[in-house]
């Protein structure tokens, strides 16, 4: 493979970092594979300046403006480029690369990605929640400009490498691992801390996607973005627990075959794939073995402890407005619980009490074909999602 160019927005996070361990990894061992261009983050001047020297980069971004002069200092006497702001990541994921590796959490993502795009790079995208709230605009543009998008979530990633040419498709699953609370009783949920639920069985993650797989809205944004990616109507999509996390997903064909893809649960994997497709790179995760492992098990989603999959359903019927709103709130909601300001269980009835006033209420004619549209609706949908928290902590006395 010639050496390829890529950028990394939200390069210090867990995936940001898993990533710059694939790329030393092949750099190290298959000859110059990757070339780092654009590295990204939110506040952490420390983190990238040390990233973007060690991997020799040519811009580093940080989102946070007060964070430029330390970012500054750190690299002074390098010839690396500094640079802050929202426009500045837009505009470092522009710079011509093979692949842009979409990293941020959040819907804060979707900026650079469709800059990104526009610019004509492909992306590897592992950031969910802009394509549930972007998806259709995501699409669109990569269909106009002839741009790959390769999926980084490991379902996803599953999928893809499932699917062939996608004819005979009967229907997709994706695989959950339940997260730590998947024999928990409502009640030990209810007094759940942001501690215990962050503590995921078998993916390492950052917070907020950690605190998704335990109330399951990490499957239900994987579901709508199985959904958005492979354009396939919500009935033909399933979620099946799997504690094991080994088979991510798969796809049934017309004529019974069912196509799994196993690994380990390690994303570096899945960013392997998205940063080498359509070659495979070396990479460093541990090697599946069935024997020792022994058994492979599988269960329905219990909708009662869990009703985050029936709402993502619900909203992917609906469109990508409601999405956006399920996604937004989600994010304000999951703010709120680390913050101490509600319970685990208000999370997904803030994001479910949010869904209804969405579909009872007059936001509908706000469409979410720009970057514009869904930033209006993103701000709509998190001041009802903290006017729905303060309706919950008058009714729990919070
Ligand atoms: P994380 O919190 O560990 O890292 C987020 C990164 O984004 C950091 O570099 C942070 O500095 C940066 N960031 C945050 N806000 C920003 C902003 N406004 N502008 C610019 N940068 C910003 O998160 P993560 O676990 O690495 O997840 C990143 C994305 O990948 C999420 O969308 C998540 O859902 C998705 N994802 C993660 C995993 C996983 O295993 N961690 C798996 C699949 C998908
Ligand atoms: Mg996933």
């Amino acid at each position: 493979m010639a050496t390829r160019r890529i950028s990394i927005m939200g390069a210090t996070g867990s995936i940001g970092k898993s990533a710059l361990d694939v790329v030393r990894h092949a750099n190290a061992n298959a000859g110059q594979t990757f070339q780092i261009v654009a590295l990204a983050a939110g506040s952490d001047a420390e983190g990238l300046a040390a990233q973007a020297i060690a991997f020799n980069a040519e811009i580093a971004v940080i989102s946070d403006e007060s964070q430029l002069p330390t970012l500054k200092t750190l690299l002074a006497g390098t010839d690396i480029e500094a640079a802050a702001g929202e426009t500045a990541i837009a505009e470092a994921a522009a710079r011509p690369v093979e692949r842009m590796l979409a990293a941020i959490v959040g819907a804060a993502g979707l900026k650079s990605t469709i800059s990104a795009i526009r610019a004509g790079n492909d992306v590897a995208i592992a950031n969910k929640e802009s394509i549930v709230c972007g998806g259709k605009l995501i699409l669109s543009e990569a269909r106009r400009r002839g741009v790959s998008i390769l999926p980084v979530d490991s379902e996803h990633s599953a999928i893809f490498q499932c699917l062939g040419d996608g004819r005979s498709l009967e229907k997709l699953t994706i695989t959950a691992s339940g997260g730590p609370f998947l024999t928990s009783s409502l009640d030990q949920m209810r007094m759940a801390s942001p501690k215990q639920a962050a503590a995921h069985p078998n993916w390492s993650m950052g917070v907020k996607n950690s605190i998704d797989s335990a109330t399951l809205m990490n499957k239900a944004l994987e579901f709508i973005e199985a959904g958005f990616l492979f354009d396939v109507e919500g009935e033909r999509l399933d979620v099946i627990v799997h504690p094991q996390s080994i088979i991510h997903g798969m796809a049934h064909f017309t004529d019974g075959s069912v196509i799994a893809q196993l690994g380990a649960p390690d994303m570096k994997t899945p960013i392997s794939y998205a940063l080498g497709w359509p070659d495979r790179v070396p990479t460093v995760v541990d090697r599946l073995d069935l024997a020792t492992l022994g058994r492979l098990d599988f269960e329905n989603v219990d909708e009662t402890r869990f009703p985050a999959i029936r709402l993502a359903r619900q909203a992917y019927a609906h469109g990508v407005q409601a999405t956006t709103v399920l996604n937004c709130a989600n994010e304000s909601a999951v703010s709120a619980f680390i913050a101490g300001h509600c319970g685990f269980l208000d999370i997904s009835w803030i994001v479910e009490e949010t869904l209804n006033r969405y579909f009872s209420g007059n936001m509908h004619g706000i469409a979410c074909d720009t970057l514009e549209e869904i930033a209006l609706l993103d701000r709509f949908s998190r001041e009802m999602a903290r006017d729905v928290l303060e309706k919950t902590q008058r009714r729990t006395g919070g």
